[in-house]
């Protein structure tokens, strides 16, 4: 039986950790969250994002905007935001309505508010090495493996996925905590051959079930960041979860994973933003 990962019961431990701070350091945050438009999935993650807030004991302020909300606009509500000194750490849930451009409303955002991590000088002191706001979803990879015992100290880790919120960063971290990485995306040539090297295997590759044990080196650590539905309504990852979970040391399943650690390590930032304001 492989270790399984247990993402639910750790984030909540995270959570627990910040309520405790919050309330002994009478810290004052509150989060700004911006949702463009009324894409239902957004609507949910926005929703579960103030429910932590209020979990945690910060405040959070929500701007629901219309669909036809123009760049400017949203622009000037950022501004705004980011002179706020009420406003400790800015969100705005991609994905934002195509006339809006994101690098430009990611680029706006203060890097002193930007809890997600997004903009270029957090990305740039995450490749430094220099302390900032790391993007969610990898950094709670990290505290997973840390708080489940899985060194990374020079392992062999093998990241599918290249995008600058998690296969990008993720490489990043895992280089920082000493591992030794590859990256692979949609070019990659042998992919199975890279996957079977791996100690640490990172599938952020946004196919359902695509890695399977084909990919996979007997008793790797396998990290699954991919979430989907299925036609049977049921929650999928990017690995095929049966298949591979005899060969594995470890793993993370979908969902209880990852997924909750997304929003764990949004309430670390917030309140890492609301101490620097101080
Ligand atoms: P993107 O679609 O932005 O990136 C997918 C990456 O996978 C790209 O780099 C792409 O390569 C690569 N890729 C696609 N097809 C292949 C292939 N056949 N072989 C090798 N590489 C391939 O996705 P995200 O990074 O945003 O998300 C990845 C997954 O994680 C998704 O399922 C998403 O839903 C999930 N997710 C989950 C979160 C959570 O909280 N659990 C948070 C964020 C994402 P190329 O660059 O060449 O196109």
């Amino acid at each position: 039986m492989p270790q399984i990962i247990d993402g639910k019961t750790i984030s909540t431990a995270i959570k627990d950790e910040l309520k405790k701070e919050v309330a002994e350091n009478n810290i004052k945050a509150t989060l700004a969250v911006i949702q463009v438009g009324n894409d239902p999935a957004s609507s949910v993650y926005v929703g579960n994002k103030k429910k932590a807030c209020e979990y945690i004991g910060i405040g959070s302020a929500s701007y629901e905007l219309p669909e036809e909300t123009t760049e400017d606009e949203l622009l000037k509500l950022i501004d705004d935001l980011n002179e706020d000194d009420s406003i400790s750490g800015i969100l705005v849930q991609l994905p934002v309505p195509k006339h809006i451009d994101d690098r430009k409303i990611i680029e706006r955002i203060s890097p002193l508010k930007d809890v997600d991590g997004f903009h270029p000088e957090s990305v740039g002191n995450l490749c430094i090495g220099r302390d900032g706001f790391v993007s969610c979803t990898p950094a709670g990879i990290i505290e997973l493996m840390r708080r489940s015992g899985i060194s990374i100290e020079g392992k062999e880790c093998v990241v599918i996925g290249r995008s600058n919120i998690v296969g990008k960063p993720m490489a990043l971290l895992l280089l920082a905590n000493n591992g030794t990485v590859t990256v692979c995306h949609s070019r990659t040539r042998n992919l199975k051959e890279i996957c079977k090297r791996a100690d640490i295997l990172v599938a952020a590759v946004g196919k359902p079930k695509m890695i399977n044990r084909d990919y996979i080196k007997e008793g790797a650590v396998v990290i699954d960041v991919g979430i989907h539905r299925m036609d049977n309504g049921k929650l999928c990852g990017d690995v095929d979860y049966e298949d591979v979970s005899d060969i594995v040391s470890a793993i993370t399943p979908v969902p209880g994973g990852v997924g909750p650690m997304t929003i764990a390590m949004l309430m670390v930032n917030c309140v890492k933003a609301a101490k620097q304001v101080k």
